[in-house]
């Protein structure tokens, strides 16, 4: 890391902590040159949002729930590992490059219906099922035709 005011080479590491969220690594550094001391942070360059649950709590997004949601739904169904990975590539793409700081569940269920009506229908009736917990029969029978229709 480049001396910030004489452009040094080497510089020495102080203190190494992270940030209050937890995805950031702040440094303090001092010039070995010129003895300033300076401030870093590191971070990676794209995050994933956390997540926020219906009842307002936060948690961490967990690429591993996300995946287990989307298996329960295609169970037993003709689609591949290799078309699920990248559709749950595309949902996490897709909320990196936001680069919003959180996301709703409402949201992420959203986009996990989108990737899975293309996949395959069974599993989005399935998955929509679960997740819209729907009101009554005829909300269900409305989407289903909505799918016959596409
Ligand atoms: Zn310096």
């Amino acid at each position: 890391m480049r001396c910030p005011f004489c452009t040094a080479q080497d510089t020495r590491v102080l203190d190494s902590r992270l940030t209050n969220e937890g995805d950031q690594v702040r440094r303090r550094r001092e010039c070995i040159v010129c003895k300033e001391r300076f401030t870093t942070f590191e971070a990676a360059e794209l995050t994933l949002p956390r997540v926020v649950k219906r009842d307002g709590t936060r948690e961490p997004f967990e690429e591993k729930k996300l995946r287990s949601g989307m298996l329960r739904a295609l169970e037993k169904r003709p689609v591949s590992g290799d078309e699920i990975e990248a559709a749950i590539h595309r949902i996490k793409k897709e909320l990196m490059s936001r680069g919003d700081r959180e996301v709703t569940t409402h949201e992420l269920g959203e986009k996990v219906m989108k990737e899975l009506s293309v996949l395959d229908h069974v599993a989005y009736v399935r998955f929509a099922s679960v997740y819209r917990s729907f009101q009554d029969v005829s909300e269900f029978t409305d989407m289903i035709k909505h799918l016959q229709k596409k």
